[in-house]
């Protein structure tokens, strides 16, 4: 049996990052940049006042007639998006909203609260710092400078600070194109009747929503019963158009196994037992040059199996450089028995106990258990060396809810 690391080492192997391809800026959430953003503007683009208020010299208001104190002329009004260049007379202060361009003239901004908020004349209040509530040409962001570097993903801020440089559109790799096959002769899709001995495919949606969350797109979702010749036939259709190819179900050791029968009678996917619980069968190799993975049935297996495999594979051809999900260490609530020699993955919950991070095993560890798979968002990971963990042991978790960078 191979161990998790060495199929997932050979998983990868198949894969790397997909070519680089621009997007609208609006589009690129959750992409992975393919080249260096580097501003072409400073920001911000000029100076320009943090508040509403009035736009000062401050040393003309250290030098201006004492009887009034800090009363002015205000000369002018600039709101924001306002293209004249302003300059304020000595003696004198401009009205000023958040976001206009600084007037020539003036060094700082009083805050409109500390005024009485004069139109024509105003009382100013006090004087401020020479530079107060100015935001500083280039304090941000320098022209020439690299803002985002190649093989970062972009998250709501990395789009904003490209918005923010002027980028219409980044160079992001290319969403891997994914196929999913189900194979069975007793599959049904859901929202159909289901005969004697048939039950809905399940493992297609959930590979699909799968691929989807992990930021590839699926291209085609098909199903096909257990004939040798239907399912080589799709197979070979899937590869036709993506960049990546997953079945599920037929690689057991059982006698209508077609896809391992199919694939073993072509040629370039292996078979293989990988020294884990649920998830044992797997298949591993090329299409002509299109990759795929065969996965077993059992629903819960396929879950598995394609967090630990599939998805690592799909964020490499995203370009991501953290393929995996953190893992965290966390207090386990029960005791925990584990097969000898196998890794075991136990579905579980998250939660907290003080500063504690806690985790309670959900369900049993039959491969078939959805319904206990769908109250979980953590998966225990118990080495092949442990046969029982007890509880207040801390154990490694795989956080479901966690992304990655
Ligand atoms: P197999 O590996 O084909 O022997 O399938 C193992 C188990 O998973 C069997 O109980 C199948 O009925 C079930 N199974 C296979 N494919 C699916 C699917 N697409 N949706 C739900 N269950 C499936
Ligand atoms: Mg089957």
């Amino acid at each position: 049996m191979r161990s998790v690391e060495e199929h997932l080492g050979a998983a990868l192997s198949l894969v790397g990052p997909g070519p680089v391809e621009t997007v609208d800026v609006v589009d690129c959430l959750g992409r992975v940049l393919g080249r260096d953003v580097v501003a072409a503007i400073d920001l911000p683009p000029w100076d320009n006042s943090a508040m509403d208020g009035y736009a000062v010299l401050v040393a003309d208001l250290l030098t201006g007639p004492a009887p009034d104190g800090l009363v002015r002329a205000v000369c002018t009004d600039i709101a924001a998006g306002d293209g004249r260049e302003v300059r304020v007379p000595p003696g004198q202060v401009a009205r000023i909203m958040t976001g206009a361009p600084m007037p020539a003239g003036a060094d700082a901004v009083i805050p409109v609260e500390w005024t009485d908020g004069g139109v024509q004349v105003v009382d100013l209040g006090r004087v401020p710092e020479p530079g107060a509530n100015v935001r500083r040409r280039g304090e941000d962001v320098r022209s020439g400078q690299r803002v985002l570097a190649a093989g970062s993903r972009i998250g709501p801020a990395q789009v904003g600070l490209a918005a923010a440089v002027g980028l219409g559109q980044v160079a992001v790799h290319r969403r891997p194109r994914v196929a999913v096959l189900s194979t069975g002769s007793e599959l049904v899709p859901p929202g159909t009747p289901l005969g004697r001995g048939q039950i809905f495919d399940s493992n297609g949606p959930q590979l699909a929503a799968a691929v989807t969350a992990a930021g590839a797109e699926v291209v085609r979702t098909a199903h096909v019963p257990d004939e040798a010749d239907a399912v080589m036939r799709l197979l070979d259709e899937c590869a036709e158009d993506a960049d990546l190819v997953l079945t599920s179900g037929g690689v057991s050791a059982g006698a209508y196994d077609v896809v391992k029968e199919a694939l073993l009678a072509r040629g370039g996917v292996e078979f293989c037992q990988v020294a884990m619980q649920p998830g044992k069968p797997q298949g591993l190799g090329s299409l002509g040059t299109v990759p795929v993975v065969t996965l077993p049935g059992n629903p819960v297996s396929v879950f598995v199996s394609f967090e630990v495999f599939v998805r690592p594979m799909i964020r490499t051809m995203l370009g991501a450089t953290q393929v995996q999900r953190p893992w965290v260490e966390a207090v386990v609530g029960s005791p925990l028995r584990s097969p000898a020699g196998r890794r075991q993955f136990v579905r579980g919950k998250l939660g907290s106990d003080g500063p504690r991070r806690t985790v309670t095993v959900i369900g049993g560890p039959g491969s078939h258990l959805l319904g206990s798979l769908s109250q979980s968002d953590a998966l225990i990971s118990v080495p092949a060396d442990e046969e029982h963990c007890s509880a207040g042991d801390v154990v490694t978790v795989i956080d479901l809810t966690e992304n990655g960078r």
